[in-house]
């Protein structure tokens, strides 16, 4: 998803209800301004006509709104009722125009007034807004021209005021659209920083305690699959900072990350900086067997990867800790699985480093079995 339709999708709740309000609002006062053409033509054909094209915008607003409803997620959907309300609100109105020629001045007042609304009310791409308004005013002026009861220095006043409405709602309607993309862009922004590590990228401990590993523990739970978790400690890097400085030693913390984001599923796996150099690795959907494998896969990747810093190459080894976890008879606590997989790292730091121990937590038995 690109950075633009994740903004739609963020806005989106936002531009349905601002879309429904103003098409409430308009559909309701073009059906009551009927009254205005009957105190003006009386109760005669014409009016009946205007009255079923103004009823018309009005359904239009209304079937828009309820495929808006039915599809609350169609960006397209919202646009394109945004866009039908506005070219059939516009095209009744120079109907109206075109049917009342004598009352020109209230007519170009009431297009400002519905200019704006294009421009700022309506939510629909900034370059539809201006065509729909450009075209409506163009339409307007030749009306006015081809009725020809306005003098020309009355239509010049007209139309610069017109020119006047254009430009301030272009202007409005871009700084709304910029103040709404510098928002979602901040927000994205202060999100990013307060679930991320700074140096690796990774996620932080917060992130994981207080949303990660509950949502997707539950939802293995829901679906019924396997969930396992693997601890990772790089082994004696404090040596590593002793020997290459602190600088090399970061170093080594981004390559071990980059080695374990890529070599885990986008979307699907999650990495967490756990503690200075230790990482947990969340895997939805995998067994144990599955999370050895990838363990192992993951020892070796590091091995291999000598983290360069300045003209050094600096190569260093992590020790593993896989859990599978069994939730399946109800769940399962975090300091359970923390204190399980801890015990299973440890054990691989036992058993030499550069080492994968794996074992099974079960619920129904409350107990952890290596
Ligand atoms: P073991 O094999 O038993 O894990 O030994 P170790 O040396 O890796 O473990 P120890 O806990 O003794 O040392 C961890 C070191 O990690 C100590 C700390 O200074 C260093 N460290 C923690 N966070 C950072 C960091 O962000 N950058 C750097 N460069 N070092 C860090
Ligand atoms: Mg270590
Ligand atoms: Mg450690």
């Amino acid at each position: 998803m690109t950075t633009e339709q994740e903004f739609q999708q963020h806005h989106l709740a936002r531009t349905r209800s601002s879309l429904r309000t103003t098409l409430i609002f308009c559909g309701f006062f073009y059906v009551a301004f009927a009254l205005t053409d009957a105190a003006v033509l009386g109760y005669t054909r014409e009016t009946a006509m205007l009255l079923f094209a103004r009823l018309l915008v009005a359904i239009t607003a209304a079937c828009g709104l309820y495929l808006v409803r039915r599809h609350p997620t169609s960006i397209l959907l919202l646009r394109l009722t945004a866009t039908a309300a506005e070219i059939v609100g516009m095209s009744t109105f120079m109907l109206i125009v075109w049917h009342r020629p004598a009352e020109v001045p209230w007519h170009a007042m009431s297009i400002c007034i519905m200019l704006i609304v294009v421009y700022i009310f309506i939510p629909n791409r900034l370059v539809i807004s201006l065509g729909v308004a450009v075209a409506t005013t163009a339409s307007f002026i030749a009306i006015v021209v081809s009725i020809g009861t306005l003098r020309p220095a009355d239509l010049l006043t007209m139309s610069m005021l017109l020119l006047l409405a254009n430009s301030f709602g272009l202007v409005a309607a871009r700084r709304y659209h910029r103040i709404w993309r510098e928002e979602y862009r901040v927000q994205s922004l202060l999100i990013h920083l307060s679930v991320r590590d700074h140096l690796t990228g990774c996620y932080n401990r917060r992130y994981l305690n207080e949303v990660l590993l509950k949502t997707e523990l539950a939802r293995s739970r829901h679906q019924g699959l396997p969930f396992a978790v693997i601890l990772c400690d790089i082994d004696h890097f404090k040596s590593i900072n002793d020997t290459y400085g602190h600088l090399a030693g970061d170093a080594v913390l981004r390559t071990f990350s980059t080695v374990l984001q890529t070599t885990t599923r986008q979307e699907v796996d999650s990495v967490v900086r756990y503690g200075g150099e230790e990482f947990l690795v969340l895997l939805p959907r995998t067994d144990r067997a599955g999370a050895e494998t990838l363990a192992d896969r993951l020892r070796h990747t590091f091995a291999q990867t000598p983290a360069e810093w300045a003209d050094q190459s600096v190569s260093a080894t992590a020790s593993f800790g896989v859990l599978a976890i069994d939730a399946r008879d109800g769940p399962v606590s975090d300091e359970a699985i923390f204190a399980a997989v801890d015990k299973l790292l440890y054990r691989a730091k036992r058993a030499g480093r550069n080492k994968v121990q794996s074992g099974v937590l079960v619920q129904s038995r409350n107990a952890f079995q290596g």
